[in-house]
């Protein structure tokens, strides 16, 4: 047996969802006939009640599209140091949206009303303009904690005061959802756009969804189309997306109760030198100068768990719909083994 908590975008498709990806109706979605590519988008756009949405092939391509549809080349784009588009998305705020970036020392990758306030400047020639705000929630990098809803408030009207776009990079958001007490409409209020991950806590295999205005989606599909991401009889991975809205929102709370449990655990290690809080499905912890997090991920591998190493000294681990109780025991008794030279 082998426990792998590199990511909650590992899972594989459950047996119903397999059942309605093969009961799917499907038609040519660059013609806009795909049944079922058509409800997942109606459905989602209903769900944040937004005028409109796009299934996209991943987060990425979401995240990008947005930020390429609010923007012109040379503008700039303000968002947390930490923030998946600026350190996981391959430069492509530079090679897709042609802008600048302005980066935030946030609390745990959080960014505030004051800091983006702070960030604004006056018309010069000197400088690259802002034009967007991306906030990303929950926050991978500062281990999976979620913003206070008012402060997305507050940086909404800071926002608004100085005609920037809010964008929200919501590959979590329904994580953040389940520990939080707003609710999807909330932030379809608050954002001009949201991309969600379908296929990351949500278990489908493929897919993500923007969300935003009708013409800001038109604007973003014929962009996908140019970036080669008009898809044809998608319907299947569709049918898996609203699946896994039907069946797979409710129970992500267990993800949560699990990484608990990794995080108790991990309380009791001599190596473990802090622990990130624990809010939602990412565990970040911390090991002592003399460990490096490389061999401590390829040492506890030998014994059936994988991790990823999130810095020199870090350790991540994610807990998604594929992880069982056996999945638990098996990490307690390696992480009590595990043996350094
Ligand atoms: C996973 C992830 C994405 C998108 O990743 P893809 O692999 O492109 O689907 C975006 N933002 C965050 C915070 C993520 O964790």
């Amino acid at each position: 047996m082998t426990a792998d908590f590199r990511s909650d975008t590992i899972t594989l498709p459950t047996k119903g969802m397999k059942e309605a990806m093969l009961e799917a109706p499907l038609g040519d979605d660059v013609f806009g006939d795909d049944p079922s590519v058509n409800a997942l988008e109606e459905k989602v756009s209903a769900l944040f009640g937004t005028e409109d949405a796009l299934f996209t092939t991943s987060g990425t391509m979401a995240n990008q599209l947005a930020l390429k549809c609010h923007t012109q080349p040379g503008d700039e784009i303000i968002c947390d140091e930490k923030s998946h588009i600026y350190l996981y998305e391959a430069g492509g705020i530079a090679s897709n949206a042609h802008c600048s970036v302005k980066l935030i020392h946030g609390d745990s990758g959080r960014i505030n009303a004051e800091q983006v306030k702070d960030s604004l400047k006056a018309e010069d020639i000197h400088f690259a303009m802002p034009k967007v705000v991306s906030l990303e929630n929950t926050m991978n990098k500062g281990g999976g904690v979620c913003y206070d809803y008012k402060e997305i408030e507050a940086i909404k009207s800071v926002c608004d005061q100085n005609k920037l776009k809010l964008h929200l990079d919501g590959a979590r958001l329904f994580n953040a959802l389940a520990v939080t007490k707003e609710t999807p409409l909330d932030y379809g209020k608050v954002f001009d756009s949201i991309s969600i991950c379908l296929s990351k806590g949500l278990g489908a295999p493929v897919g993500s969804v923007l969300l935003g205005m009708r013409d800001f989606i038109k604007k973003a599909r014929k962009q996908r189309k140019a970036w080669g991401g008009g898809w044809r009889q998608a319907g299947m991975l569709a049918a898996a997306g609203s699946y896994a809205l039907d069946h797979h929102v409710e129970r992500l709370k267990e993800d949560h109760l699990k990484a608990i449990q990794i995080g108790e655990i991990l309380q009791n290690q001599w190596y473990v030198k802090s622990i990130y809080p624990i809010q939602t499905n990412i565990v970040i912890f911390e090991l002592p100068h003399s460990i490096l997090a490389t061999d401590f991920v390829n040492e506890l591998e030998k014994h059936g768990v994988r991790t990823v190493t999130f810095g020199k000294h870090l350790v991540r681990f994610v807990t998604h719909l594929d992880i069982i109780e056996d999945h638990i025991s098996l990490t307690k008794k390696a992480l009590e083994a595990i043996k350094f030279a």
